[in-house]
């Protein structure tokens, strides 16, 4: 492995639509700087309604007259391990785009990247495993039987935190289903969706299967919102975009797939290992700089062990080592952009004006030239300050004390979030008893932010609809038919 660097000057990419690399029917580009390090590292084309519509076109004929919706699963899946090894082979190259665009860490980068490769790989094992059922127990004259077939074009609509493995979590297990599709990636975060492109063109993906068009969601994604030509959306992004999808979808009744934002609780009990829930906590907090969307950005702690947990934490949390992404040793990179940092800088300064304590971090830090905000924990926050409530996507973690473990639920539960919940306890029974009450998709007991594809995620009450990964993830995108076929000579109803 080379060391990475910052290239020379920033790298072009083009999108992909009906198995061809096109710079669109506009000449508008849009340019990427690290947000690391403040200088160009990558330009597309920003996509046009026409582009768009293209590509829904093209997605539309592979599916409706294509051969992948008609092949076995087995063939599907032989495309898709191919895919896998592709990315395995370009795991750096892609960490390098991922790193740079994102301004996570190079090492978190290139892990994310190696995680997508095993994504790829279980989706593509279990599409064998999709099957219906059959009905034998509806008497002698009926047999029924239950079938699941691909829904049929998807739009795909991504976030820029973690671009690639997001997609990584949906494409392989729509592909596996039998559908087609368009990707939207986000505006700023496109490179390693385009390059994908390439990937799944060099692995024999049928012409249109899967079609790639940069560009604004306010165009290119709400062509996918509101055309009757495709089936099903699935939008990874924040809530008001998920409320958009949902307003669009009046029109038209697709079916939607939004996985959407959070205000996660982490609930340390007194009896909890201190040390292990301190460490899991600010892993929580501080990965990917906070702009996670299941990551812990409320602290739910026993009031006896408050202080002296608050104090083992802070003095965690100003060890971590937050830099220049492209530094191998970095824990923490840059905020996404400047108006996101300015975003993230006045939650902290709000809650300080309300009468919050600032136990540490509360502002800049590291170069200049990047979007650094030290890890930061506040104590004593008044009720109602927007920092308890809203999602801030940085490195903010605000802590609130409880005496008894149904208050601990209910101030977990307090929330129109249920992204997830993190709870450390060595008491197995209380981990139980609260991993069933608090309200949340994914819960993790002595551990936080685990994942992989056998489990599929998704959100409650306004944090989403519909699951991905898992096998779960590819009945999401698949319909329900049932079949009654009569064995028995008619008795006619009229006589
Ligand atoms: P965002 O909602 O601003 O953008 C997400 C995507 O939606 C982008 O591709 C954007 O271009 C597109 N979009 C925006 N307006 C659109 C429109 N009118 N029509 C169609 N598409 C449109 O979110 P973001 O800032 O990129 O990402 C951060 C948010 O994503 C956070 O709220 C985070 O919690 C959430 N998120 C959720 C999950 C999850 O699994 N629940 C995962 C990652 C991120």
């Amino acid at each position: 492995m080379t060391a990475a660097t910052l290239p020379r000057e920033p790298r072009r990419f083009r999108m992909y639509i009906d198995g061809r690399f096109t710079d669109g029917s506009g000449t508008a580009v849009m340019t990427r700087s690290s947000p690391g390090h403040g200088v160009p590292v990558a330009q597309w084309p920003s996509g046009s309604a026409e582009d768009a519509q293209a590509a829904i076109g093209a997605a539309r004929t592979a599916f409706d007259r294509g051969p992948w919706p008609r092949l076995s699963a087995g063939e599907r899946a032989k495309v898709l391990f191919k895919v896998a090894d592709l990315i395995e082979r370009h795991a750096d190259e892609l960490g390098l785009i991922e790193c740079l665009e994102t301004g996570k860490p190079i090492t978190q980068a290139r892990g994310e990247i190696r995680g997508a490769v095993d994504v790829w790989r279980f989706a593509a094992g279990a599409a064998r495993s999709m099957a219906g059922e059959t009905l034998n127990n509806l008497g002698e004259r009926v047999l029924a039987l239950v079938l699941r077939e691909p829904i049929g074009v998807i739009g795909v609509i991504t976030p820029w935190n973690f671009p690639f493995f997001i997609l990584a979590e949906r494409l392989p297990f729509i592909l596996a289903a039998g559908c087609t599709a368009v990707v939207k990636p986000a505006e700023a975060t496109s490179g390693t969706t385009l390059r994908l492109a390439e990937l799944l063109h060099e692995a024999g993906l049928p012409q249109g299967v899967v079609n790639v068009v940069s560009g604004r969601g306010s165009v290119v994604g709400q062509v996918l919102l509101d055309s009757d030509r495709v089936d099903m959306v699935s939008v990874t992004g924040s809530t008001a975009t998920g409320r958009k999808a949902i307003a669009a979808s009046a029109g038209n009744i697709k079916k939607l797939g939004l996985e959407l934002g959070g205000k996660n609780p982490h609930l340390v009990f007194a009896d909890a290992n201190l040390d292990d829930a301190a460490d899991g906590v600010a892993f929580g907090m501080a990965f990917n700089a906070g702009q996670c969307c299941v990551g812990g950005s409320r602290l739910v702690v026993q009031r006896s062990v408050m202080d002296a947990f608050v104090a083992r934490l802070a003095e965690k949390l100003q060890r971590v080592r937050v830099g220049d992404p492209l530094d191998e040793r970095t824990q923490v990179g840059a905020l996404f952009d400047g108006a996101h940092m300015d975003k993230v800088l006045s939650y902290i300064d709000g809650g300080v004006k309300a009468g919050a304590r600032l136990v540490c971090g509360g502002g800049r830090t590291g170069s200049r030239e990047g979007f650094f905000v030290a890890p930061t924990l506040l104590t004593d926050v008044p009720a109602g300050t927007p920092l308890l409530h809203e999602e801030i996507f940085g490195p903010v973690l605000a802590v609130l004390p409880f005496d008894s473990d149904e208050e601990a639920v209910a101030i977990a539960n307090d929330t129109e979030f249920g992204l997830s919940a993190s709870i450390w306890t060595s008491d197995l029974t209380r981990a139980l008893r609260a991993m069933r009450e608090v309200q949340a998709g994914r819960v993790w007991v002595n551990t936080t932010l685990d994942n992989g594809p056998e489990t599929p995620l998704g959100g409650m009450k306004q944090s989403g609809l519909g699951r991905d990964a898992g096998l779960a993830g590819i009945e999401e995108y698949t319909e329900v038919k049932t079949a009654h076929i009569n064995l028995q000579p008619r008795t006619h109803w009229v006589s």
